[in-house]
């Protein structure tokens, strides 16, 4: 028996860890209070005063200092993105279930790499894959699995659609695409075709037909299901048609957005996401799950498994059983993998989807409501009518400068944070809305905000 191991066992003393655990997560899950942003000297400092000294020693602290200095100076001096005032970014507000199945997936270290190790978790998040791409329309077969977020959603569905390019470099994509995109391509060695977007900030067929007009070099159409900075869906169906004349593969980058086309009024928006090779969508965004989910689906499961199958002695092993049963590990560039697919099925299983699209359908009320409010406001005018959970607006007479400090004073007053944002090169208010508990007093609170005076601190 081995005798000084301190790290695993039911006989180990953790002086009640669970119980705390438990109860931080039951309050957090009653309310996230915002918290501040601080600099890296002020919270080195707060870790250090917490633990009289070092937190990393060679002893260790013990569980009552080491717990103290997380809920004294971990959790207090970071924002909570789970805040109903969170409208920044995009923000998550994981459901209360999606939240305890992530704690078991963490008990539990779900190796949800392969169906040899993870049977049961990985067709539980198979489910969920299905009912994702039914609901997009694709046919029956696509598949694909669970990654950590967008941004390595869309690098292997890019790795995978330059595989399939017929050796053409080049990559049609908005002016608004996310910088996840943009990233992918220069790691990927392809080369960006910015495709310009008019004032409703929307991609069109017809801009992108001019910008390809002629060229022969394009193998790669990548389309938005919802842009992050003013959350427009791209013209799909049109993009799609453009795809499949000159034989691209066709991408849609769904991880704000496609989680909308669960709901049958806004359904027609992404006519022709049906016709996508590829999509993403993250589930840690409009589909209230805990940080760390993107689903990626391919129209064919088999070209991306030609792409980021991992070979070697100790993983071959993996595909001997049956060629048949891809791996989720051969759809993109992670081998190793959290089950982050279960906390969304767990939410499934346990509400349906229709809470799911209520939950969704709230924000988007919200963003409208906020959006009434703004353009009926004196001084400030509407960017552009939001169509997803993203208002944009301008107010008479502010530059970067004031967005900025009025962000600060947001933040500074327990209101909302927010962070301004550009449009065109000009620099503007943005707010997102997700949380469904996000209330219309809070919209008057920032309403009120616009409207006092010049914001302290305004060049
Ligand atoms: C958020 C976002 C991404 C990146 O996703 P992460 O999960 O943050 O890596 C990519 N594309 C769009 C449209 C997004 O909104």
């Amino acid at each position: 028996m081995p005798a000084d191991d301190l790290l695993h066992g039911a006989g180990i003393d953790l002086a009640g860890l669970g119980q705390l655990v438990t109860d931080f997560i039951e309050q957090r899950l009653h309310h996230a209070p915002l918290g501040r942003t601080v600099t890296p000297a002020f919270v080195d400092r707060a870790l250090r005063a917490e633990a009289l000294g070092d937190v990393i020693t060679d002893e260790g602290l013990g569980v009552a200092t080491a717990w103290k200095t997380f809920r004294r100076a971990v959790v207090p001096n970071t924002i909570a993105i789970d805040s109903e005032r969170f409208l920044a970014f995009i923000p998550m507000a994981p459901s209360a279930a999606s939240v305890w199945m992530d704690a078991a997936v963490s008990a539990a270290s779900f190796a949800a790499e392969s169906w040899m190790e993870s049977g049961g978790a990985v067709a539980a998040e198979n489910q969920v894959l299905t009912m994702l791409a039914s609901a997009a329309g694709l046919p029956p077969r696509a598949g694909g699995c669970f990654m950590s977020g967008g941004s390595i959603g869309n690098l292997s569905a890019l790795a995978v659609a330059r595989a399939n390019a017929g050796g053409r470099p080049f990559v049609a994509v908005a002016d608004t695409a996310h910088a996840s995109v943009k990233n992918s391509l220069d790691l990927l060695g392809l080369q960006p075709l910015i495709v310009p977007t008019a004032a409703d900030a929307r991609m069109t067929a017809a801009a992108l037909r001019a910008v390809i007009d002629g060229r022969d070099d394009v193998g790669i159409v990548v389309a938005a299901g919802g842009s992050t900075n003013a959350g427009i869906i791209d013209e799909l169906s049109g993009i799609a048609d453009v795809a499949a004349h000159i034989g691209a593969w066709f991408h849609v980058d769904g991880a704000y957005g496609a989680a909308a086309l669960l709901l049958p009024e806004l359904r027609s928006a992404f006519d022709g996401i049906e016709r996508a090779d590829s999509f993403i969508v993250d589930p840690h965004k409009w589909l209230f799950a805990p940080a760390g989910s993107c689903a990626l689906i391919y129209r064919n499961p088999a070209l991306a498994a030609a792409v980021h199958t991992q070979h070697g002695p100790y993983v071959d092993v993996l595909h001997d059983a049956d060629e048949a049963s891809l791996n989720p590990c051969d759809f993109g560039f992670q081998l190793t993998r959290r089950a982050s697919g279960l906390p969304l099925w767990f939410a499934l299983a346990v509400h349906g989807i229709e809470a799911h699209r209520q939950a969704i359908r709230a924000g988007i009320d919200l963003a409208r409501r906020a959006a009434d409010r703004l353009a009926a406001t004196p001084g400030v005018e509407l960017v552009i009518r939001p169509q997803l959970g993203v208002v944009l607006f301008r107010r008479d007479g502010w530059g970067a400068n004031e967005w900025r400090s009025w962000a600060t004073r947001l933040l500074a007053e327990g209101v909302a944070f927010g962070a301004p944002s550009t449009f065109r090169g000009a620099a503007v208010g943005r707010l997102v809305f997700m949380h469904p508990l996000t209330t219309d007093s809070i919209i008057d609170e920032i309403i009120a905000s616009l409207s006092s005076s010049t914001p302290a601190g305004g060049v």
